[in-house]
């Protein structure tokens, strides 16, 4: 949608196929007994380009809201606020966690550069404590595999405390006046995070882009130039294309040569089942989120929509829980009350029993939701980027269309670039996208 503005306002004629009924993507929000509730917890982070966070706020004026993160961290057996915050630390940190960090800041073993994975670089940058408490079970339950089994980028990527001195930086950032702009705060519009996709959505068609919903894309032609959905055809003089990148290889006509298609199969997605409760309560906790990186239970997250932003919802609550998995794994079919008693009994595990009257349970969920950097990702990733990058009037973008483990602001950031390097015959300026593309390696999650 962000590309579709863009070029909508440069004039160009602009069609989106979008197979969902709605916009957004696992950005966007649905409606649930009252209340808009995302895929799982979304928020925008400070750290946005102030270009975009102009352009988002200008969208959504006072709905924007501009709000104090106030989560929860399981470590131990105990809660530390999250983001983490150094009283909070010094009061409710384990003693023996706390000696393991400055034991491991003091005392750094040597690096083995021969085998570096995901492991190696965070125990390198972070020491064994943190790694074993923290890191290492959550890379288990995130992408379903051993630390080691992953590929070092993830690490670089995904971790963006990936050394001590970072980690006390952003510790630091959060107490107040030390760094006023950003820290331990996050943007969320008033109506739920699909609020964004939907101002550009109106934005997009207000400049004339034509939008097209429940529009599943089965064909893209190699030069572009024709895109089939069902029995229509669309013809196109350049293709932008937001679909995961495996799946558009498969797409494309005639077919990608075999070792393509082979390293299309080779990169693997982790899929990911969101649990919603629907509560009969005021509140089930002050707190935004709860995160729970150890493997006593298999939710990840738990969020509280309502905590975002506040809207009025009387005598009701929501909560979504975020629960990683295979789409081989038998979880991936259970029903819905069989995973709301999974969600409730890891709950009352964590001592967060689920009191009030549970009003119904619903379940959403995302095969795609994080690319898993296994260790041999970057060679078929690269065959394929570099496939892709070949194909004139194709360009394959955003969180899954480059794989990449990006925010929303990344992705947009990814949009804008794209309307920028088309001329204005939609031919795209390599070298420019080549520059932008070196720009996104930079780009690191922010949770
Ligand atoms: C659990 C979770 C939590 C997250 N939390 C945050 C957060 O707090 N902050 C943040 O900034 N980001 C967060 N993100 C990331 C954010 O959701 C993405 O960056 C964002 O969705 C943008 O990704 P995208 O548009 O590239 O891909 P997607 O959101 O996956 O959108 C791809 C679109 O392409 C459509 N599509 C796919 N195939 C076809 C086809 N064949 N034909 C037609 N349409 C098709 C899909 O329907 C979808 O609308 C989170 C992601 C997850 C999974």
């Amino acid at each position: 949608m962000g590309a579709a503005l863009q070029l909508a306002r440069r004039g160009f004629s602009v069609t989106v196929l979008e197979r969902a009924a709605a916009v957004g993507g696992n950005a966007g929000s649905f409606e649930l007994d009252g209340l808009q509730v995302d895929y799982g917890s979304h928020r925008l982070h400070p750290s946005c380009s102030p270009r975009i966070l102009a352009d988002i706020r200008a969208m959504l004026g006072d709905d924007l809201l501009d709000r104090p993160r106030h989560g929860r961290i399981r470590l131990r057996g105990r809660w530390l606020h999250f983001p983490l915050k150094p009283l909070d630390i010094a009061l409710h940190a384990p003693p023996s966690f706390l000696t393991g960090v400055v034991r491991d800041g003091l005392w750094k073993p040597r690096a083995d550069h021969q085998d570096e994975n995901f492991a190696t670089v965070l125990q390198q940058g972070l020491g064994p404590t943190i790694c074993h408490d923290f890191y290492f079970p959550y890379a288990r339950k995130i992408w379903g595999l051993d630390p080691t089994e992953l590929d070092a980028e993830q690490a670089r990527r995904r971790v963006s405390a990936g050394s001590i001195g970072k980690m006390v930086r952003k510790v630091l950032n959060a107490v107040p006046g030390l760094k006023p702009k950003g820290g331990g705060r996050f943007f969320y519009p008033r109506h739920g995070y699909g609020q964004i996709s939907h101002a550009y959505h109106a934005a997009a068609m207000k400049a004339g882009a034509r939008v097209l919903l429940e529009t599943n894309v089965s064909a893209v032609n190699l030069d572009g130039s024709l895109v089939r959905a069902g029995n229509s055809c669309f013809s196109a003089r350049q293709v932008l294309s937001t679909i995961p990148l495996p799946q558009l290889v498969r797409l494309m006509e005639p077919a990608a040569p075999p070792e393509i298609l082979a390293s299309a199969e080779a990169l693997r997605y982790r899929a990911m089942i969101l649990v919603y409760l629907v509560l009969e309560t005021e509140r089930f906790t002050e707190f935004d989120a709860h995160y729970f990186p150890g493997a006593e239970a298999p939710v990840t997250r738990l969020s509280e929509p309502k905590n975002y932003s506040l809207v009025p919802l009387p005598g009701r609550t929501v909560l979504c829980a975020e629960l990683p998995c295979s789409r081989q794994d038998k979880v991936w079919t259970a029903g819905d009350e069989e995973l709301g008693s999974l969600v409730t009994e890891a709950l009352a595990r964590f001592n967060l029993p689920v009191r009030a009257k549970v009003r119904r349970v619903a379940a959403r969920r995302l095969p795609q939701a994080y690319p898993i950097y296994t260790r041999d990702y970057r060679r078929h990733f690269e065959r394929l980027d570099q496939w892709a990058g070949g194909l004139d009037g194709v360009l394959t973008l955003g969180r899954q269309g480059l794989f990449a483990h990006d925010n929303t602001h990344h992705t947009l950031a990814m949009a804008y670039a794209a309307a920028e390097c088309l001329d204005e015959n939609a031919a795209l300026d390599r070298g420019r996208w080549a520059e932008h593309r070196r720009e996104f390696e930079r780009f690191v999650v922010e949770d």
